[in-house]
């Protein structure tokens, strides 16, 4: 049988409330001992999802704080266990002492994303679902809040189950094929078989590919500041976020790690990073920023290339154009406030791209690069159901690519039982998606990232 646990379901600190759940066989029992009814009614005759109000007190009857009670009876409850949940004053002693109560009574403190870990162990939710939940609270944009919402109301999971369900059909297609005794009903069968794979295949590849847009939804686009030391990097990250939160100086080469910051634009979570100058010959301690620069530089979204324009291009700068050569980026000149030495019509053949004039010092020119930023990240839906997951994503390619195998095998006319093989692995990793089949391992994973309480 499942203990009971309990935890601290709101954050902690001093807020207006702070609500305990506890869930599991015993939660009604054990709230029992330190939770008393206003109107002096027993527990027992409390009606599920009805709150009632009474004051909760300790082990020598001192009243500690009043409280409303609400009861959710399993299976109608969040884990699908009884569950009761007391809202409190919100402080953090109160909080603390009603949890204490909880133990004393045989609850277990709950690790993270316990909750959650038992509404998929009982079946209230399947794992790609339990994820969402996660994403719903660390939702930092609408686009993010609206698709964890859907895939939390099961239309990724259903989409994952039809996959599952025509690769189901493809190994009974296998089966049937093992018992056509004549040739040419086989070879018949065979294409058959080949075709089902084939349109398999490409439906996985095809949601595998909405990774693309669903990780921007999820954790932002990253978008780097890339440019010689002085350039205005971090002036202009400090523009953007309207915060002072870099350090600027007027010294060359003084941002020497990354920094990270997340911004919306125009309603996009967008991750700014400001990364050291790049530099011909660096000092020693510069050296390992710009390897972290260039290997930020590898995975961003999108590259900003920073000039200062009252500089005349120089060696740091062309090292900057080769090394961003061919990637995603946006021209900016900067210091349009100064005297301008910069050619910028070279400069412009040369990228084959148009600049953006702007100042970090006066603002002027931000709104554009703003809305420049948002054309280049705000994700492009074509799909109406999308992955935000790169468990989803690995998950789905190695699907498609044991049913690749499995086609190989069909074009060579391999025994059936052979292709078999490699389509099992697919239902695999299908199912290891919503969690058909799990270990205890990718459980601790996943709901290791949740918070307590939840
Ligand atoms: P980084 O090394 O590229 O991050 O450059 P910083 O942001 O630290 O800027 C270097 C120097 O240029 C600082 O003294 C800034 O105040 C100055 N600066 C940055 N942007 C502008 C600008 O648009 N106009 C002017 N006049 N000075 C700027």
């Amino acid at each position: 049988m499942q203990d009971t646990i309990v935890a601290l379901a709101t954050p902690p600190g001093e807020g207006g409330l702070a609500v305990i759940r506890i869930s599991g066989p015993r939660s009604l029992e054990i709230a029992r001992a330190f939770f008393h009814r206003a109107d002096r009614r027993s527990l027992d005759a409390v009606k599920s999802h009805r709150a009632c109000f009474g004051e909760i007190r300790d082990a020598d009857g001192t009243c500690i704080d009043e409280a409303v009670f609400t009861f959710f009876q399993g299976p109608k409850s969040y884990t699908a266990e009884d569950v009761v949940e007391l809202a409190v004053h919100g402080g953090v002693f109160v909080s603390a002492k009603v949890l204490e109560l909880a133990q004393a009574k045989g609850a277990r403190l709950a690790g993270p994303g316990e909750f959650t870990r038992r509404a998929f162990v009982n079946g209230r939710l399947d794992l790609s679902q339990a994820e969402a939940v996660s994403d719903i609270i660390s939702a930092a944009s609408d686009q993010a809040l609206k698709t964890a919402v859907s895939q939390l109301k099961g239309a990724l999971s259903e989409k994952l189950n039809e996959l599952f369900q025509d690769a189901l059909q493809l190994l009974s297609q296998l089966e049937a094929a093992i018992d056509f005794p004549e040739d040419d009903l086989k070879l018949a069968h065979s294409d058959e078989i080949l075709k089902s794979a084939e349109a398999l295949i490409e439906r996985l590849h095809r949601l595998a590919a909405t990774y693309d847009q669903g990780k921007i939804i999820h954790e932002g686009a990253r978008v780097i500041l890339a440019g010689k030391p002085n350039a205005g990097k971090s002036s202009l990250l400090n523009a953007l976020l309207q915060e002072d939160r870099a350090i600027v100086t007027p010294y060359s080469g003084t941002t020497r790690d990354l920094l990270e910051e997340r911004a919306r634009i125009n309603n996009i979570h967008v991750n700014l990073i400001d990364s050291a100058g790049l530099r011909e010959n660096p000092e020693e301690i510069e050296k390992i920023g710009i390897e972290r620069a260039r290997a930020a530089l590898a995975d961003a979204d999108l590259i900003l290339l920073v000039f200062d324009g009252s500089q005349a291009l120089d060696d740091n700068d062309r090292l900057l154009m080769q090394t961003v050569a061919g990637k995603q980026s946006l021209l900016l000149i900067n210091k349009n406030d100064l005297t301008q030495e910069l050619d910028a019509e070279a400069l412009q053949t040369e990228l084959k791209k148009a600049p953006l004039f702007l100042s970090a010092a006066t603002g002027e020119g931000l709104d554009a690069l703003r809305q420049a930023i948002y054309d280049h990240c705000a994700p492009q839906l074509k799909e109406s159901i999308i992955i935000t997951r790169k468990r989803h994503q690995e998950g789905l390619e190695l699907a498609a690519q044991a049913l690749e195998r499995a086609a190989e095998s069909v074009r060579n006319q391999l025994s059936e039982e052979f292709t078999a093989v490699d389509v099992h692995i697919a239902l695999d990793h299908l199912g290891a998606i919503v969690g058909k089949n799990f270990s205890d391992d990718l459980l601790d994973l996943i709901f290791g990232q949740f918070c307590i309480g939840k």
